[in-house]
């Protein structure tokens, strides 16, 4: 089986391609020739996943899957959620949206968070979605150098390390985006 993952963040492809198996071949979008911004403009983290596998398979023909995260932050009504990439405007930069979390939250004790992602598979002309929610808190300062994003200042429930300090691997068993492919890899595996 071949599948695209419309993605153009690597990080995501690397984080992906680890838990995907041998026999499911991941195309990315450089593969299939599109170099375009995938639209995302819905109002809700599923709706973007949606508009992302729905995009790439009525221009391009292909199968595929596409995740959409959100950072839920609670004392803020679930802020930046599927605003995530563009909290501190439109050059989606990552030290910026997470100074600006820091700034929104200052020295709040309830800091509690969740970062949500859903998987949007289109296959066999039908539309499935899985999503992976990943409980902690936000940090009041930035720790570590790995990872993407709000990593620096995300730690996981029951965990002293944000997920910048935390490898690869341990991130996919702890985390939102390798809850969501898990789910994902099941429903593939039963096919
Ligand atoms: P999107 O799913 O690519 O639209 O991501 C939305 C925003 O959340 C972007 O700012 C990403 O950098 C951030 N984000 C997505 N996944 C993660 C993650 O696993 N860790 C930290 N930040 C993430």
């Amino acid at each position: 089986m071949q599948l695209v993952f419309a993605t153009n963040n690597s990080n995501k492809l690397k984080e992906v391609q680890s838990l995907i198996p041998n026999h499911i071949r991941l195309l990315s979008l450089k593969d299939i020739g599109c170099s375009e911004d995938v639209p995302e403009t819905q109002l809700t983290i599923k709706g973007n996943a949606i508009q992302k596998v729905e995009y790439i398979k009525s221009q391009y023909g292909f199968d595929c899957f596409a995740d959409d995260t959100g950072l839920e932050v609670d004392i803020l009504n679930g802020e930046p959620g599927v605003f995530s990439a563009r909290y501190a405007g439109e050059q989606r930069d990552a030290n910026d949206n997470m100074e600006l979390l820091l700034n929104n939250l200052s020295d709040t004790p309830n800091r509690n968070a969740q970062f949500k992602t859903v998987i949007a598979l289109h296959l066999n002309n039908k539309l499935e979605t899985f999503t992976g929610i990943c409980k902690g808190e936000i940090t009041k300062t930035k720790h570590g150098d790995k990872g993407f994003g709000y990593d620096p200042i995300f730690k996981a429930k029951g965990h002293d390390k944000t997920f910048a300090e935390t490898s690869l691997e341990d991130k996919n068993k702890i985390g939102h985006r390798g809850k969501a492919v898990r789910l994902l890899v099941d429903f593939l595996n039963q096919l």
